[in-house]
């Protein structure tokens, strides 16, 4: 039995952004003889340069391992997001396609038009989704619970699914011997209105707090250091210890107000990639992992050996990261002292 499967990928910038390839990474790991027709569709508020569409065309071609249908959904109206609006261009793709399988990133915004178009069509919800499987005929997927202690596999007995992708989950390069898929560009839109609601603004946090996508070193705080006054002043001091370093954070602290949104790294934080990330007392949910998961070196401090965050580390300590960082703090400290002292003679 073949699924046509129906991608909802973003654009940036007039520009494809990445985790529309991690949705084809997720069409082609579903096994080649249940793959219908693929359609990829990209709202956009346009109008639509042909350069642009040629580029996302090339993308789109070489990262692909069947042939694609490339829908260009554009109306003024996509301007900012809106998910109810997104919402009902996504059910008339759908409908028209019939797709069975319908993918988002998971974000907040797209998770918010996969329970609008799931509810429209009487499909299921899988959020989260980071690896498929099989039972029989079945598609299962698979997600984690409890910040990734966790993996439930998810086997709906819909006959339409609609699913929201961790980002990076099916991140992989297509052989190039595989590459350039053909690629069918057509333009649709299937709203009756060029205006989503009154728009208010939009506002930015503002920048410069942390400069975390430049940094070459990051020490990042969970809520395991929150349970001490010391705590996050113990992160600041170990941020002295690097050059070019910068104070990251988990979201339940930026939550918290105990630090700015500017710090948080995740989903719906900063990506950050830097030399080194020191995660200390940080769990490793996914949602975290999405944000630094293209860090060189991870080193995670953590009292919990399961802490799924040491499946993501190069270096590992289970220990009190209060503690951990006080020593760390001390040792360098010492250390210029004695190279003052040597200087000084
Ligand atoms: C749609 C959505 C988007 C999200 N986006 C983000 C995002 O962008 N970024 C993000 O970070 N999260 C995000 N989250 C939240 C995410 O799911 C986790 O809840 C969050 O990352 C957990 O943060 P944490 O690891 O600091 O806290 P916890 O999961 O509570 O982990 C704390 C860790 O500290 C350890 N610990 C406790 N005491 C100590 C100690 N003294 N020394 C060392 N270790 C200690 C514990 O063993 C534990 O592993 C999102 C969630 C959703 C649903």
């Amino acid at each position: 039995m073949e699924t046509n499967i129906l991608l909802f990928g973003e654009m940036e910038a007039n520009r494809l952004c990445p985790s529309a390839l991690d949705l084809l990474g997720f069409a082609n790991s579903v096994h080649t003889g249940r793959v219908g027709k693929i359609i990829m569709a990209l709202p956009t508020a346009g109008p639509t340069m042909k350069e642009t569409v040629e580029d996302m065309a090339e993308l789109i071609s070489g990262a692909s391992l069947h042939p694609v249908d490339l829908v260009i959904l554009e109306n003024p109206a996509f301007e900012h997001p809106h998910p109810p609006l997104l919402g009902v261009a996504l059910k008339s793709l759908a409908l028209e396609n019939k797709a069975e399988m319908i993918c988002l990133p998971h974000s907040m915004l797209y998770c918010q038009v996969a329970a609008t178009v799931a509810t429209g069509l009487g499909a299921t919800v899988v959020t989260g989704v980071e690896r498929l499987g099989r039972e029989g005929e079945q598609i299962t997927f698979e997600r984690s619970l409890m910040n990734g202690k966790w993996k439930a596999t998810v086997s709906p007995r819909s006959a339409r699914q609609v699913v929201t992708l961790n980002s990076g989950a099916f991140a992989k390069d297509v052989p190039e011997r595989k590459r350039g898929a053909k690629v069918t560009v057509m333009k649709r839109d299937f709203l009756k209105t060029d205006r989503g609601y009154p728009h208010l603004g939009m506002r930015w946090p503002e920048s410069g707090t942390c400069a975390l996508e430049k940094a070459d070193a990051i020490v990042a705080a969970g809520r395991g250091m929150t349970a001490t006054p010391q705590g996050l002043d113990l992160v600041r001091r170990a941020v002295g210890i690097f050059k070019n370093a910068a104070l990251g954070s988990s979201r339940p602290l930026c939550d918290a107000q105990m630090l700015p949104f500017a710090c948080q790294i995740g989903e719906t934080g900063r990506r950050v990639a830097p030399g080194l990330y020191l995660a200390c007392g940080i769990s490793g949910a996914p949602q975290h992992l999405a944000g630094m998961n293209g860090s060189r070196c991870v080193v995670a401090v953590n009292t919990d050996p399961e802490a799924p965050i040491f499946n993501r580390a190069d270096y590992g300590v289970i220990a009190d990261a209060g503690q951990f960082l006080a020593l760390l703090v001390k040792k360098y400290d010492e250390r210029m002292e004695r190279g003052r002292q040597i200087k000084d003679i």
